[in-house]
């Protein structure tokens, strides 16, 4: 493969981030950092570089949190044992490492603010789209992508905010902290109906974000064509007209075909096709700023084979199209497009 001028990415990566101990058993373990570590300490191509993190302060926190909530994972330090609920368990150094992983987010939102890099990716855990501002669920203590949204805000004052999120599940906490706000457009696609239970078609933001939340809900089997289909007749022409500024990244990797929790068929190539999409748009609207964040993903080995699959294409390797020319079931997304119809122009998409 070959990179013609490649971008830079930098990358987050932390020991640090094997502390938050779900306990015995649990897939969101810390072996699923170690794998990541593993195989990027073999992983070389132009341009990347590696970012130290830091904590999230209590005010980075606030940006997507209330006082109450931080204040109950706070209180988990330090205590062997606790549990937001059955999926969510804490140990003595999971608050830590939640203010580590949002802290880690928002460095490498930095390093890009700055200039230091074009894009990057932060391997962080626990993973965040689950939390709500009031709540810790599924596996998730703070929302670090909607931590990271907000700041780009408020601390750079961008405009427009894309947050795509690939992982296998509706990111039920992303898409409610900014449901009323038309500047951060939320697109998910997700196994449907699964957990958490919402992100249907229907839900597309209130107000006068109306169309800022564009849920493409896919039933279980689906894979690459589907994926492929969904950001090729929805995903890129919504953020063409959407023309972000920032575009960030919720990168589960529980939609591979090898993941134990989900019933996707996504492969390496999905992933890698997937990246382009989103590298193409942020090169075309935002400067080429793009921040990805880890999420789910429970298979150690297709994280270690869909995660250099990915960092290949941020730096522009544009590696084959075999992809090109998806062939999607018959009618699977239907539904995203009539709902999102009344507030894009999606005329082709589907009409073949
Ligand atoms: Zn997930």
């Amino acid at each position: 493969m070959g990179y013609n001028d490649p971008m830079r990415t930098a990358l987050v990566l932390d020991r640090r981030y094997e502390a938050h101990d779900p306990g015995p058993g649990h897939p969101e373990s810390p072996a699923r950092i170690h794998a990541i570590l593993d195989v990027l300490s073999q992983y070389r191509r132009p341009g990347l570089i590696t970012l130290a993190p830091r904590p999230a302060t209590p005010e980075d926190l606030a940006l997507n949190h209330v006082p109450a909530h931080i204040a109950r994972v706070a209180a988990t330090a330090g205590r062997p044992f606790y549990a937001f609920d059955a999926d969510t368990p804490t140990s003595s150094h999971s608050f830590e490492t939640a203010c580590l992983a949002a802290g880690g987010f928002l460095a490498l939102l930095e390093a890009i603010m700055a200039g230091e890099t074009e894009n990057g990716f932060a391997f962080v855990r626990p993973p965040g789209h689950h939390a709500e501002a009031d709540r810790a669920m599924g596996f998730c203590l703070f929302n670090n992508v909607a931590i990271g949204a907000r700041y780009l805000q408020r601390r750079f004052g961008i405009r427009r905010i894309l947050v795509v999120d690939w992982d296998v599940h509706h990111g039920n906490g992303t898409q409610d902290s900014f449901y009323a706000d038309p500047d951060v457009l939320y697109v998910s696609t997700h196994q449907y109906p699964f957990y958490p239970g919402t992100g249907a078609a229907a839900e597309v933001g209130s107000g006068v974000a109306a169309g800022r939340t564009l849920n493409i809900p896919l039933p279980a089997g689906c894979g690459d064509d589907e994926y492929v289909a969904a950001f090729a007749d929805i995903v890129a022409p919504v953020a063409v007209q959407f023309r972000p500024e920032f575009i960030l990244v919720s990168a589960g990797f529980d939609a591979h075909r090898r993941d134990p929790l989900a019933g996707m068929t996504v492969t390496d190539e999905g992933f890698r096709a997937l990246t382009r999409f989103l590298v193409r748009l942020a090169e075309t609207y935002a400067g080429a700023r793009l921040a990805a964040i880890l999420e789910g993903g429970y298979d150690l080995r297709a994280l270690q084979t869909a995660v250099p699959a990915v960092l290949d294409e941020l730096g522009g390797a544009h590696a084959g199209d075999a992809l090109a020319t998806p062939q999607p079931r018959s009618g699977v997304l239907d539904a995203t497009l009539d709902a999102q119809r009344p507030f894009w122009d999606l005329h082709r998409a589907g009409a073949e």
